[in-house]
């Protein structure tokens, strides 16, 4: 397994980088095609000696995104089909999505709402959050609402804790969720304020964006244990990226460190079709064999659950890979080996 999974982070590396003018222009191209930030948390993280630094290779810009594939769509998920009114996604019947802001901290290079995403589009104004809300209230089915966007967290702890407030008062809401990389881009503003905000009648579950373990430095953990402190429970989510963790090492680090951050990790993404990322994506295959290896060599408290987003919009199913005989009669161990379950008929 880690033969395999060499191989493939070297032939990743095999794409040299464009130097000189060339290449300025070509990022401007990029730059003016999607949105660029980096926050000082994250340059701090990033190793400028080494060429094929996975932090700098999630979050700056590349010639490559210019190619753009056919298979590739700006809305790889298919959100708009599910968006009953401006900022929610309603595509399963328990749960929405809440995107009340489209502005990150930071812009991933991979982001599967790259086309949606950016400085400037700011949060959902009063008027479009009121109608949200008012969704959400008619539609007493949804027991669980989804803070996202763009990253919520980036707005002020006021109108995080208005928001909080308006979901907390709904009575078949019991569960409020936030996907969030600001504990990674910029640590510093998980602050008291912040985590108080949050803070609410209604269970609440923050779900952390990391993809390398280098992200979970000092002050992204000390960030992360101040909302596990304030009674928040916290779960992860990854995307698995070529040249950044696509291998076992790096994969099993970053689910140990989230582990040891109090973070359960929940789900590993097979990266979705987004524009311009063809260089970030594995085969479902090369994920497959990575979660073989995982389960090998963890804890099961390091195990995600590798999900792809089906592209049209129908939800996200686990991929696998299959320990069970697709006859039901054989289970494969952690070490590979083959059981009889229940004797061949
Ligand atoms: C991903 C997603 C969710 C959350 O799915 P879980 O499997 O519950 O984590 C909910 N709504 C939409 C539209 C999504 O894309
Ligand atoms: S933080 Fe999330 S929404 Fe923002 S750019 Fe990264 S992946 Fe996209």
């Amino acid at each position: 397994m880690t033969a395999v999974t060499s191989t493939r982070t070297s032939s990743a590396r095999t794409h040299a980088p464009f130097v000189g003018r060339d290449r300025l222009a070509a990022l401007e191209q990029v730059a003016a095609r999607y949105a660029v930030a980096i926050t000082p948390a994250v340059a701090e993280l990033i190793d400028a000696t080494d060429a094929h630094d996975p932090i700098a290779r999630q979050f700056v810009p590349d010639a490559r995104e210019l190619d753009r594939r056919d298979e590739e769509n700006g809305d790889p998920i298919g959100d708009a089909a599910h968006t009953p009114v401006e900022g929610v996604v309603h595509r399963y019947p328990d749960r929405v999505l809440l995107k009340v802001v489209n502005a990150c901290a930071v812009y991933c290079r991979f982001c599967f709402r790259r086309e949606m995403v950016g400085p400037g589009r700011g949060a959902l104004s009063g008027a479009a959050l009121a109608t949200a809300l008012d969704y959400i209230r008619r539609n007493s089915q949804i027991w669980e609402v989804i803070l996202t966007g763009g990253d919520p967290l980036v707005l002020s702890p006021r109108r995080i804790s208005h928001v909080m407030a308006a979901l907390a008062a709904i009575d078949h809401v019991k569960v409020i969720r936030v996907h969030t990389r600001l504990p990674v881009a910029a640590p510093e503003k998980i602050s008291a304020a912040l985590v108080r905000a949050l803070r609410t009648d209604k269970a609440t579950f923050v779900v952390l964006h990391a993809n390398h373990p280098r992200e979970l430095g000092k002050k992204a953990r000390a960030a992360c244990a101040r909302l596990v402190d304030a009674g928040i429970p916290m779960l992860s989510q990854s995307v698995l990226l070529r040249g950044v963790n696509d291998d076992v090492e790096t994969l099993g680090a970053l689910m140990r460190a989230l582990a040891e951050c109090r973070i359960k990790p929940y789900y590993l993404h097979h990266a979705d079709l987004a524009p311009g990322t063809a260089h970030f994506r594995t085969t479902i295959a090369e994920g497959q064999d990575l979660m073989r290896a995982l389960h090998g060599r963890y804890s099961g408290l390091c195990q995600p659950c590798y999900v792809l987003d089906i592209p049209g919009g129908f939800g996200k199913s686990p991929v696998g890979p299959r320990y069970l005989g697709a006859d039901g009669r054989t289970i494969e161990d952690f070490n590979g080996r083959q059981h009889d379950y229940l004797p061949p008929q």
